[in-house]
């Protein structure tokens, strides 16, 4: 080996660069499964990264190389790791590192396969994916014409069925244990949710639409076939997982189903950092997969912590140490710091902004740009306050998590259109396009894809269906735009055209035109980073960009950016300094998950996950009170609130306290924030 080859390898631990070279043959071939089970900071992601350069090296294809990650942004981090290695050692100069065309996510990478191999299966070959929200209006629309959704019936919200039949699906679980373990207020209706879910599956086969629930099932369908089986499994060498304490049992049927005797299989993972079995992840696949081999797969561990400073391990270990099912891994690190993580409280969720916001201005003052800062919540609406101080104060900043740039309305009716180009038979994007033409109603649009459903055909051929009160003329500016994207798809000025018919509805329908339409001129900016309309469709679909973001591939205006992002989506991530939000209960744990010991476990591991993203600076905020939404309609109140539970007394003497600081000491906004009276409250301490 030449220098440079081994010095990739003398980067690592010993630990680190057995999991790296484990069973690499000759021309990268693949030897047997590997596990590589260890905690937060160990360098996981890194081993992963590495051990793909070395395939590559070794003289394994890159293009019979699946990198499995938990989210796109994982997937672009992974080659960004994967390349620098590989840059390195190769001394490429200006030439680029190989492309690793197979990284993505399970459902990313399912969607290219079953657009290539669904024939196979009977899978039409137009079809198109529904994100969640369409979805759920699937649903809706079926439960509404089973006569379901009537309000005195209380049957579940579309949502809820939605998530029950995910969980059917994704848990390859019966829907009677689903009901029984996760929806139990749901049970009685069991015989009516099986029809519905018979009629859902039923709309989806004749619309040609696949959900993302469908990503997974028909790849696994695939591999249900013994012949495809054997060639998709042979496609692939080596078959790699990141995160994989957050798959699903369906994910891991699909791997075995890849890889029966796990050659070429490698997975990573933390049992301690599993926090989406809301999801039907479970963390048995970590722990079940050594044993599920002809022969069992090597496991190795990995003890040292590069990320984080020993007094910000000695907290997160406390933390999790607490737990009652873990393995037990003891994490250990040189980093030594005398600064130790601080337990900060504030009065409200407006003292909090504020703490934050000035921290992360002194944090800078010493050197921390605002991208290596995160703030981190439990769920998205948390950051709203803080949202609105950052603006006040002019700090750009960039969210992860929560509402997304393409479930605005805007964006939503453009995509339709070119959804409906790329499939005729999808309802759902029909049924909004043809509503967008004035004068047309959800029955008149209807009887507008009935006929269309029936025979595809021109639109302009429907004009009969269109009554005389709607703008004809309209109708037929829409034809015209739908047989150019029909017959003369052209990428990406496919999406200008469809803006450009867009325009009048958009000035028609909305008040704030002109800001919708940067959002737009955004979404083309988008668009022309992809190669066709179905590729920019599938994957828009699958992991949407947030719209302010860099990974978009749209460089912001101002480079530096200050990162909020719930903590599922922080995943994985590390940041110099982290401020986690509401460490009170109530919020973590979340007064949505503490109905059983299991909920309640991952409400810790949760809290875990945050506390591990930091490297240098932790900060735990707790206001003393909080805003509470009131499911029974009477509006927001506050509640005092008090420490999470899982900052006993012992763990909280391994932080900082640090007191509220006097309100006068804050230099005063320009525009302070209103105070906030809860009348509704107010009103009911009357009535007492
Ligand atoms: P998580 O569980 O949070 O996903 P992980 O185990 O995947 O964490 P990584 O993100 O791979 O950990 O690594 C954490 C940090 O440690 C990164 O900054 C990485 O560059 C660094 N690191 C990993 N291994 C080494 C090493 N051998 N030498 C120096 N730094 C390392
Ligand atoms: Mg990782």
């Amino acid at each position: 080996a030449s220098p440079a080859r081994a010095d990739y390898l003398a980067d690592l631990n010993p630990s680190q660069r057995e999991a790296v070279e484990h069973g690499v043959g000759e021309g990268g071939r693949p030897g047997g499964p590997l596990l590589v089970i260890a905690g937060a900071g160990s360098g996981k992601t890194n081993t992963l990264a590495h051990r793909v350069a070395h395939l590559v090296l070794k003289g394994a294809d890159p293009q019979r190389i699946m990198l499995l990650t938990f989210s796109r942004r994982a997937a672009a981090e992974m080659e960004r790791r994967v390349g620098r290695v590989l840059q390195k050692v190769l001394a490429l100069g200006t030439s680029h590192p190989p492309t690793l065309p197979w990284t993505g996510t399970f459902h990313g990478i399912g969607a290219r396969l079953l657009r290539e191999h669904g024939d196979r299966i009977g899978l039409a070959e137009d079809f198109t994916i529904h994100d969640r929200g369409d979805s759920e209006d699937l649903m809706g629309i079926v439960r509404h014409e089973l006569g379901l959704s009537s309000t005195e019936s209380r049957f579940p919200l579309k949502s809820t069925c939605l998530a029950i039949y995910s969980r059917v699906v994704n848990g390859c679980q019966p829907l009677d244990q689903v009901l029984r373990a996760a929806f139990p207020w749901c049970a009685a209706w069991e015989a009516q949710l099986k029809r519905l879910f018979g009629a859902y599956v039923a709309a989806k086969q004749a619309q040609h639409l696949l959900d993302y629930d469908d990503l997974l099932l028909y790849w696994e369908g695939m591999l249900r076939d013994p012949a495809l089986a054997a060639e998709l499994g042979a496609r692939f060498d080596h078959v790699l997982v990141d995160e994989y304490q957050d798959t699903n049992r369906l994910q891991a049927a699909i791997l075995l189903g890849m890889k029966p005797d796990g050659s070429g299989l490698t997975v990573v993972g933390d049992d301690a950092q599993s926090i989406y079995s809301f999801r039907a992840a479970t963390v048995r696949n970590i722990l079940d997969f050594p044993g599920q081999f002809p022969k069992p797969a090597r496991v190795v561990t990995l003890e040292r912590n590069y990320r984080s400073t020993q007094p910000i391990l000695d907290a997160s270990n406390a933390v999790i140490g607490e737990s009652a099912e873990r393995y037990a891994k003891e994490l250990w690190t040189d980093r030594e710091s005398s600064r130790r993580p601080a337990l900060v409280t504030v009065s409200d969720e407006a003292g909090q902004a504020r703490w934050v916001a000035d921290n992360v201005l002194r944090n800078r003052e010493e050197g921390l740009t605002l991208k290596s800062q995160a703030v981190l919540f439990r769920s998205a609406s948390h950051s709203a306050p803080l949202e609105l101080e950052l603006a006040r104060r002019n700090i750009p900043f960039v969210k992860y998590g929560g509402l997304k740039f393409l479930e605005a309305s805007h964006i939503k009716d453009v995509l339709s259109v070119l959804r409906w180009a790329q499939n005729p038979r999808g309802r759902l994007a029909g049924f909004r396009v043809a509503q967008l033409v004035p004068g047309i109603g959800p029955a008149t649009a209807g009887r507008l894809l009935d006929a269309m459903a029936a025979c595809p055909r021109p639109l302009s051929a429907l004009l009969e269906f269109v009554p005389p009160s709607a703008a004809r003329s309209e109708w037929a500016g829409l034809a015209e735009a739908y047989r150019t994207l029909c017959e003369n798809a052209r990428w990406p000025a496919d999406v200008e055209l469809a803006v450009r018919w867009y325009l009048p509805h958009l000035e028609r329908l909305h008040d704030d035109a002109a800001a919708r339409r940067a959002d737009l001129d955004q979404l083309a900016r988008i668009a022309a980073g992809y190669g066709s309309r179905e590729q920019f469709l599938a994957e828009l679909t699958l992991d949407p960009p947030d719209a302010t973001s860099a990974e978009s591939g749209v460089p912001l205006r101002d480079e530096d950016y200050l990162i909020l992002s719930t903590i599922h989506s922080a995943k994985g991530q590390e940041w110099k300094a982290v401020y986690v939000l509401n460490v009170v209960d109530g919020c973590i744990p979340s007064d949505m998950s503490t109905g059983t010991a299991a909920e309640i476990e991952e409400e810790r591991r949760l809290l875990y996950v945050a506390m591990t993203r930091a490297r240098d600076r932790l900060h735990l905020i707790v206001p003393q009170r909080f805003y509470v939404h009131q499911q029974t309609g009477l509006g927001d109140r506050h509640v005092y609130a008090a420490r999470s539970r899982f900052l006993t007394d012992r763990i909280a003497t391994l932080f900082d306290r640090l007191p509220t600081p006097p309100q006068q000491a804050a230099t005063p906004a320009p525009h302070p924030a209103a105070p906030r009276v809860d009348v509704a409250a107010l009103l009911r301490n009357l009535w007492k």
